[in-house]
């Protein structure tokens, strides 16, 4: 589960998310929309603590991630391994697959496995191993990213955040930089984690995705939250004319 209250995140003079007040159950896919720049990606970032919030508060099942606050506003720095070990159980994929060029599908999965949880070469090769069947990549294993499409080197960098035993899945526009006719099998390799009960927060354009494996929808805007609700609330009567707006130019 996640929880943000109150956050707010300013660049320097520009604020970019105003207040944000938000709750991510278990098992549940929401989906954030939006226009671009938004914030959708600042919002992400923040709940991976790839950004430091300016205030409010974001915990990770139970526990707060960054900072905490007291209610005079008064912030203080959650300890350096206190935030590693609740980053540990988030997974991130971006639009850019960011894939090590000179290794293979399967030491792209197994490298992290290997530094940061110490395996051996031949515990983290099965591990891995384990993820590239997962996602439809057996065959591949061997295969460098350049000798690989679009939507597998994505399925590989899912790959790669699922061998680190996530309990959450945050995806950032995943299937926007491939070409249309790759980007279902990787909203299908997604479709399967949510249906496995993964708890996963998801950036996309894709409308028909966030329909049909969305449970819940947020609509931000400007750096707020206009719009939040089940898939059928937000696409069969939008009563929100920003919303409204926005999906006229999607769908
Ligand atoms: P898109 O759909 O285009 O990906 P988005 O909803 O993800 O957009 P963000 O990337 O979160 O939007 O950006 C929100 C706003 O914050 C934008 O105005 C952007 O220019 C600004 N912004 C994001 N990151 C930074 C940064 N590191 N420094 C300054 N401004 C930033
Ligand atoms: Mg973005």
């Amino acid at each position: 589960a996640i929880a943000v209250r109150n956050l707010v995140k300013t660049f320097g003079e520009t604020t970019v998310l105003y207040g944000i007040d938000l709750a991510i159950e278990p098992g549940q896919v929401s989906c954030l929309i939006g226009p671009s720049g938004s914030g959708k990606s600042t919002l992400l970032r923040c709940m991976a603590f790839l950004e430091e919030a300016t205030r409010g508060t974001i915990s990770i099942n139970g526990e707060i991630l960054g900072f905490a606050e007291d209610s005079q506003g008064r912030r203080e720095r959650i300890s350096a391994a206190t935030n590693r070990s609740i980053r540990a159980q988030i997974g991130m994929v971006f639009q850019q697959f960011n894939l090590w060029p000179h290794m293979t599908a399967l030491g792209n999965v197994s490298e992290a496995l290997k530094m940061v949880h110490k395996m051996s070469r031949k515990e983290a090769e099965d591990a891995a191993m384990v993820q590239l069947v997962k996602v439809g990549l057996e065959a591949r294993a061997g295969h460098y990213p350049s000798q690989l499409s679009g939507g597998q080197q994505q399925r590989v960098a899912i790959a790669r955040a699922l061998a680190l035993k996530p309990k959450i899945m945050l995806f950032d526009e995943p299937t926007s930089s491939l070409d249309p006719e790759l980007t279902g099998e990787v909203l299908n390799v997604m479709r399967d984690l949510a249906a496995e009960g993964m708890t996963m927060v998801v950036v996309s354009h894709e409308i028909g995705f966030a329909a049909t494996v969305g449970q819940q929808i947020i609509f931000l805007d400007h750096g707020k939250i206009l719009f939040t609700g089940a898939p059928q609330e937000v696409f069969k009567k939008p009563r929100n004319s920003r919303l409204e707006q926005f999906l006229d130019t999607y769908l």
